[in-house]
């Protein structure tokens, strides 16, 4: 018989969820858009979904795993993504359980389950050690330590994006100074643009990326010192554990060379003075869309 997993990935604007065979192929796929009315009516959403997925498929379930943007409180099984302010303290644990009989439910950080399904399938195959990041409306990373997932203890290990590498720095959603997240998110590089007189009308990362291809100074400069704070986060982050492999994914990553060629640089120029970084394999993230639900599903299949 057949075995396979259920992948839910809770992101900003939408919930992806997926049935997911154990060697990784997605079997169905489904999303729900997160402006449906209030947290009880996004959730019985879902729960169609996966009513309606666990009834069609003839294999063995094996767990569900959910990914999902922060905060995260593991210990309790509860959510509180930013971007979806009807859940909080939301008890998708407890929820999942009470519909699947008892199975198996396990709660990855999106940049972990990022981090995983590269690491098993993606641009991180075969590292032993990599950093997995996900820089977008936010920026986070997740780890992989001699060859398996590091957690941590609450599920929030790899806090890159609020690492602060500046404290006398901007003040960050987060409540401190000078986070990575302060300069290198995709709506914060917008919003220090705009601060040094960016078209109040050009809105989106998308949209300064674009400006930037064309030349624009006050863009480029804006994506330059956003990647400048995410590789002194990278480096420091690195340099801390000793290793050497990066994988980035996430919308922002997704702009190209705009992006990728500073990072390049500004990496090559922070990890001169440290001697052991000499061979730093940088990569663009493959799994793109599917990373959320394949790293769901192998917090349950591995
Ligand atoms: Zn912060």
């Amino acid at each position: 018989m057949t075995r396979y997993a259920l992948g839910i990935d809770v992101g900003a604007t939408k919930v992806a969820v997926a049935t997911i065979s154990e060697d990784l192929l997605v079997r169905q796929k489904q999303e729900v858009a997160t402006q449906a009315g209030d947290g009880e009516q996004l959730w019985s959403k879902i729960e169609e979904v996966i009513a309606s997925f666990l009834g069609s498929e003839t294999g063995a379930l094996l767990g569900i795993g959910v990914a999902s943007a922060g905060p995260l409180d593991i210990p309790h099984g509860t959510l509180s993504p930013v971007n979806i302010p009807v859940w909080r303290d939301f008890p998708i644990i407890e929820r999942l359980e009470s519909i699947s009989g008892g199975t198996k439910v396990a709660l990855h950080g999106d940049a972990l389950a990022l981090a995983h399904a590269e690491h098993a399938i993606g641009a991180g195959r075969g590292w032993e050690n990599m950093l997995g990041m996900v820089v977008s409306t936010g920026v986070g990373g997740g780890l992989i330590l001699n060859g398996k997932v590091f957690p941590g203890e609450t599920g929030n290990s790899c806090y890159i994006g609020h690492h602060s590498i500046n404290f006398d720095g901007r003040l960050c959603v987060c409540g401190r100074q000078g986070c990575v997240e302060a300069y290198s998110s995709g709506p914060r590089m917008v919003a220090i643009a705009h601060e040094n007189g960016f078209d109040p009308q050009l809105k989106t990362f998308i949209d300064l990326a674009q400006s930037a291809r064309e030349g624009n100074a006050i863009a480029l400069e804006a994506i330059s010192q956003g990647t400048r704070a995410l590789s002194i986060g990278i480096i420091n982050f690195i340099g801390t554990l000793d290793i050497n492999h990066v994988v980035i994914g996430g919308g922002v990553a997704e702009a190209g060379e705009i992006f990728w060629k500073p990072l390049r640089a500004h990496i090559e120029a922070e990890s001169k003075a440290i001697g052991f970084l000499k061979n730093i394999q940088l990569r663009k993230a493959e799994l793109q869309r599917d990373a959320g639900i394949l790293g769901a599903a192998l917090a349950v299949l591995r």
